[in-house]
């Protein structure tokens, strides 16, 4: 049975969807900024949930991706509740196409579904914290965060092996041609970010008593293509002081976004709690055509653009670091 949106399933007759497999069909359109994904992950996320409540035997979703191949992509969903939940499984998008031109001629389509994922037990892991100290202030900082888990389709070498390696090779790059800033520079490869943000949460919850030393909060969580523009989300103040500090970024071919910086995913315990965070908008056209699959391997890293990355986020947060003012505070709000 095809529905076309979470509150398509809503709106089921219980009559209708018992004994079902309910097959989601929404596309996840391409965007530079990724937005089309922002769409269409709340499918991921809630189907499976949703068709328990009308009595659906299971439920299959068209893969949330950009893609046209027969990898499906992985990721999170609402946990369900033991006992409440249908099994659930994502369709690649070429054979969500098949289905749904199948379906639109009125042909019936009847699917078998051998799901072999399986929850194993938890394990400790944990964040790395590496800080370069400031000159004057050491005990402020700015973080430039990533995160080390991956989806185990592929190698995680997009989602976020890249991140990674911008953030690092930032502070390499830093310390070998800028030396120390009047404030300290703090990179964290932040610990499972995919299945819960438990490393970004322990983050802010074993600093809390110095949040409010934490100037502002980078995030790179967006592959491998080059920055192009930036933002920042701060105080009544921050965007008027961040002006003249993107003009640095020019010669990349950065230029300012005027819209809000929403920050990342890792940062957003941060930004819940007051911190500004500053946006370096990676080129993502292509990002949602392996993010989450088996293609997510280290071929698709394009060392040019990392390159020019690691560059925009090594002049950016030196001089954030470097700035005789800081960005105020936002106003608390619920994370994404
Ligand atoms: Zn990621």
């Amino acid at each position: 049975l095809r529905v076309r949106s979470l509150e398509d399933i809503d709106a089921l007759d219980p009559n209708a969807a018992r004994g079902k497999i309910l097959f989601v069909s929404v596309p996840t359109t391409r965007a530079r900024n990724g937005e089309g994904y922002g769409k269409a992950v709340g499918v991921r996320w809630g189907a499976a949930d949703r068709a328990a409540k009308v009595g659906a035997a299971a439920v299959v979703i068209r893969s949330i991706g950009t893609d046209a191949s027969r990898l499906p992509h992985t990721g999170s969903m609402k946990h369900p509740v033991p006992g409440q939940s249908v099994p659930a499984g994502a369709l690649s998008t070429s054979d969500a196409d098949l289905c749904d031109r199948l379906l639109d001629r009125g042909v019936p389509v009847s699917m078998k579904l051998t799901l072999t994922s399986t929850a194993l037990p938890e394990a400790i892991s944990a964040n790395i914290v590496a800080d370069y100290k400031g000159k004057d202030a050491p005990d402020e900082w700015v973080l430039l965060g990533a995160h080390l888990d991956s989806w185990d389709l592929g190698t995680g070498a997009l989602d976020d092996g890249a991140g990674a390696a911008i953030v690092v090779e930032a502070l390499r790059l830093v310390k070998e041609h800028l030396g120390p800033a009047r404030r300290s520079l703090r990179v964290v490869l932040f610990a499972n970010e995919e299945a819960g943000l438990e490393g970004a949460k322990a983050y802010a919850l074993a600093h809390a008593n110095e949040i409010d030393k934490h100037i502002v909060a980078m995030e790179a969580d967006f592959g491998t293509g080059a920055v192009y523009s930036t933002s920042i989300g701060g105080g009544p103040e921050a965007h008027a002081r961040f002006v003249a500090i993107a003009r640095l970024l020019a010669p990349l071919g950065v230029t300012l976004d005027e819209q809000e910086s929403e920050g990342g995913a890792d940062t957003s315990p941060l930004r819940e709690a007051g911190v500004p965070t500053v946006d370096l908008n990676q080129e993502g056209s292509t990002y949602f055509d392996f993010h989450h699959t088996a293609n997510d391997t280290f071929d698709r890293i394009e060392p040019e653009h990392l390159a020019q990355a690691a560059t925009a986020f090594a002049i950016m947060a030196h001089a954030l670091a470097e700035a005789p003012y800081d960005f105020g505070r936002r106003t608390p709000r619920a994370g994404k």
